[in-house]
């Protein structure tokens, strides 16, 4: 009997893996999200479109790594993807709106992927920071933010202001290190973090059908039709052998 439930998320896994190798990080989410009817453009809607395809694929408890940014060590710690999801979605997100600020009325919008596409290529973060609030904020009398002369506090401040916009678009875990007692607060990358288990799932896939065409001849698709438990059981034997 065919296990079909098991076969499809092996070939779900395997089509999604192919088509993130090689891409940069924007080609990498757009190609993950490609299987919706539309891709987001808004960040939080993306984060939680890579995290709604995330949960349909793997288990709910979501391991996770993170360096210490004080001594590298790698601290491992675990989410429910489910619960996450549930979380950022029921957060509301504003498009527009107004904020005062310093005795000024602006006019600021959540920022999108095309806005980070735009800055991507600025090396220097206060420069990045700076390209990001001349995009999404405008001053009410037509004033560009480059007129503003803005210093470091203030374009940190504008920034929380921007964020506070769409909060899915943000997604951090306050941790403390096993190794040094540090907090910190790790940002999570959606896409990076469901790429890596995605390659993870592939390797134990690819492994196992590598081990069992070599032992009995079989094509990719004969060993990925097998149930979880023969294939377990031939691989069983063929390490036996
Ligand atoms: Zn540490």
């Amino acid at each position: 009997m065919r296990a079909t439930a098991s076969t499809d998320r092996e070939h779900e896994v395997l089509a999604l893996w192919e088509a993130t190798v090689g891409r940069d990080r924007w080609q990498r989410d757009d190609a993950l999200l490609g299987i919706a009817a539309s891709v987001p453009r808004g960040l939080g809607a993306r984060n939680l479109g890579l995290l709604a395809l995330r949960n349909t694929i793997f288990n709910r408890q979501w391991s996770l790594r993170s360096a210490c940014p004080a001594c590298a060590t790698e601290c491992e710690f675990t989410v429910d993807g489910v619960a996450l999801a549930e979380q950022l979605g029921a957060q509301p997100i504003e498009q527009c709106t107004t904020i005062e600020w310093e005795g000024r009325s602006l006019t600021a919008r959540a920022p999108t992927i095309d806005d980070l596409i735009a800055i991507a290529g600025v090396a220097d973060s206060a420069d990045a920071a700076r390209a990001l609030l001349a995009r999404c904020l405008e001053g009410a009398e037509g004033l560009a933010i480059d007129d503003l002369a803005l210093g470091g506090p203030a374009v940190g401040g504008l920034e929380r202001h921007l964020e506070a916009l769409d909060p899915a678009a943000t997604i951090a875990f306050q941790l403390r290190c096993v190794g040094c007692s540090h907090e910190w607060p790790s940002l999570l990358d959606v896409g990076e973090a469901l790429t890596a288990e995605l390659q993870r799932a592939a390797e134990r896939t690819l492994i196992e059908v590598d081990a069992l065409a070599r032992a009995y001849g079989w094509t990719e698709a004969e060993v990925l039709q097998l149930s979880p438990v023969r294939r377990a059981a031939y691989l069983q034997l063929v390490e036996a052998g």
